[in-house]
């Protein structure tokens, strides 16, 4: 039986009048606040991209703004749109709901519209009377170059060899990102007023040179020189390297009459697949030879599935020994047969041979694709370098007073174009610090980023990621016309609408809609906000808890 409450004995110490004129807010010991926090993708970029800011911006169909989102920290979202390895979806909490969300596919959407529609990068800052020189325009050295033209900086570009881009132009083939692309995207860019010499390659001489007469020098060259292999018989006519076999496909110097031919392709990385993919549609016959297994293959997974999809055969566990020709040419490949041993320090099996399990292969071109080393022939001398790679100090620092590094050309790289952003980003902000006498900002790993658990995801539904087009690959494997397709406009809305927005507040009103004093309030005049009312919120917290996002805390009082 239940008791009738006595009224008397607890009566309350305000009015009998409506709740808002009662400061209930007064009972309250802990209270709920709106706090954005690092969403996992923003974090997993090592450009620093906010993706969950221009994701925001595309699901609110504003193309436009998700462009000046992305532009923050990169020139080139038409270029990462169609090549960036995205290690941001790896980051994704959406990976353990269901899929990633499609970042990269977005990314190229923002990019093509900003380049459709004529978009260009906001102005620079007022002109500050430093100069400052980059040495190598591959990614790493135009990122440079945008954020310390940005800063108002005069920037001036040394470039060896007759046009811009590094790796993006002479690596990365026709049919994954089109020269127009590349184009514009670096015209764009160049349009801020950064002055580009081509046929320029800077040596010992030159660099000290920069050095004396610009306030800093960015030195981004790269790394071009195929590592060279002990390969008795690699001087045959028809051995050569996979990106020699690139270069000079892209500057069309036809180097190499590959038609009807057969190509053994040796490598397990990018190089070798784009080499083999390059030489399939010139009409040879590849192979890809790679000493490991499938698993163990550093190229993107993506990459190696488009190439076997187009019917490039890959013999595992396979290492090339020796070439035999006849009259200075090549005509066949021993290959040794291999096996996986004990993990190395990378935690990678080790390929070691089976003595007496060689094989031949009859074959009219080998390239080799065992990675690449900086081409630092005179440069050696004044910059310090270890095998193969620059070493930079702390700060991006050379041991040149003045002179930075990054990019590819540097030991501990990872070896990809957003790295090279990144690497391009950062040292232009440390520049900046040094030319103006500033203490130079350090580079941490920085807070941690909202997690899977963090998330109430009760308030999402399962939906089926988008998939980037493809072209067939009967079809694309005849042309270098792209092998992707941009999202069309139902499937990129879709794909933003995935977005979970880990940690930061999208005005979904959870907050608003669960709240019992009625003390949460929402506005949206011009812009979106939302208030708490802390004279009447008692601090129950269903606010946050209910929360999808993990965008509120509740804070001691
Ligand atoms: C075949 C291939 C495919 C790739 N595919 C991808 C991909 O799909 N996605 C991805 O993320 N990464 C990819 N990469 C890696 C990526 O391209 C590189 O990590 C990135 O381009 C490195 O940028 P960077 O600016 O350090 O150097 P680079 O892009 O190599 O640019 C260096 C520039 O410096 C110039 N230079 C060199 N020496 C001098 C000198 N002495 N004086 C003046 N200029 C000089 C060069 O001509 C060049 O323009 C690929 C690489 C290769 C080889």
């Amino acid at each position: 039986m239940k008791t009738k409450k006595n009224t008397q004995t607890l009566a309350p110490s305000f009015s009998y009048k409506s709740s808002a004129s009662n400061f209930t807010g007064s009972w309250r010991f802990i209270k709920p606040l709106y706090q954005n926090k690092m969403p996992p993708c923003n974090m997993g970029c090592p450009n620093t991209n906010d993706i969950q800011g221009f994701i925001e911006a595309v699901n609110n169909n504003d193309l436009k703004k998700a462009f000046s989102v992305l532009t923050r920290t990169t020139p080139f979202p038409a270029i990462c749109g169609r090549v960036c390895y995205h290690p941001c979806e790896s980051h994704c909490n959406r990976i353990q709901y269901d899929d990633a969300v499609n970042i990269c596919a977005l990314e190229r959407v923002v990019g093509d519209y900003a380049l459709e529609h004529g978009l260009a990068l906001t102005k620079t800052g007022a002109k500050t009377q430093k100069k400052i020189a980059i040495v190598g325009s591959g990614p790493a050295g135009l990122n440079c170059a945008y954020h310390l033209r940005s800063l108002g900086h005069e920037v001036s570009i040394f470039e060896s060899r007759s046009k811009a881009g590094g790796m993006l132009r002479h690596g990365i083939p026709e049919f994954r990102l089109p020269k127009k692309i590349l184009d514009a995207e670096i015209k764009r860019l160049l349009d801020l007023g950064i002055e580009i010499k081509f046929n320029f390659k800077i040596n010992k001489k030159e660099l000290e040179n920069l050095s004396k007469n610009y306030h800093a020098v960015f030195a981004a060259i790269g790394a071009y020189k195929p590592k060279e292999v002990a390969l008795n018989g690699s001087d045959l006519k028809g051995v050569s390297s996979g990106l020699n076999f690139l270069l000079s496909h892209a500057y069309e110097a036809n180097s190499f009459d590959i038609k009807g031919k057969q190509v053994a392709v040796v490598g397990g990385g990018n190089t070798a697949i784009d080499t083999a993919r390059t030489a399939l549609r010139l009409g040879g016959m590849p192979t890809i030879y790679y000493r490991r297994t499938q698993n163990e293959m550093p190229a993107h997974p993506d990459e190696v599935r488009e190439a076997m999809e187009e019917g490039i055969p890959c013999q595992f566990l396979a290492n090339p020994v020796e070439c035999r020709g006849s009259n200075g040419k090549l005509t066949s490949v021993f290959f040794q047969k291999m096996q996986l041993g004990e993990k190395d320090s990378s935690g990678r099996q080790k390929a070691v041979a089976i003595e007496g399990q060689n094989f031949e292969v009859k074959v009219d071109f080998l390239f080799t694709a065992f990675g690449e080393d900086a081409e630092m022939e005179d440069l050696a001398q004044p910059l310090e370098n270890k095998w193969g790679r620059f070493i930079r100090k702390e700060h991006f620092k050379s041991n040149m007073n003045n002179v930075f590094l990054g990019g590819d050309a540097v030991q501990d790289t990872q070896g990809t174009v957003v790295h090279a952003l990144g690497e391009g980003q950062k040292a232009a902000n440390i520049i900046d610090n040094f030319i103006q006498g500033k203490p130079l900002p350090e580079y941490s790993a920085g807070a941690s980023a909202v997690t899977y658990k963090d998330l109430n995801t009760a308030y999402f539904k399962k939906a089926a990621r988008s998939k980037t087009p493809e072209r067939g690959h009967a079809e694309r494997k005849k042309d270098f016309l792209p092998v992707t397709d941009a999202l069309k406009k139902e499937a990129y809305e879709h794909e933003a609408h995935r977005c979970f927005s880990c940690g930061v507040c999208n005005y979904c009103r959870n907050c608003e809609l669960f709240c019992p004093d009625k003390s949460i309030k929402f506005k949206s005049d011009g812009m979106k906000s939302l208030s708490i009312d802390y004279d009447h919120c008692k601090g129950c917290g269903i606010c946050v808890y209910e929360c999808p996002r993990c965008a509120m805390d509740m804070a001691k009082e």
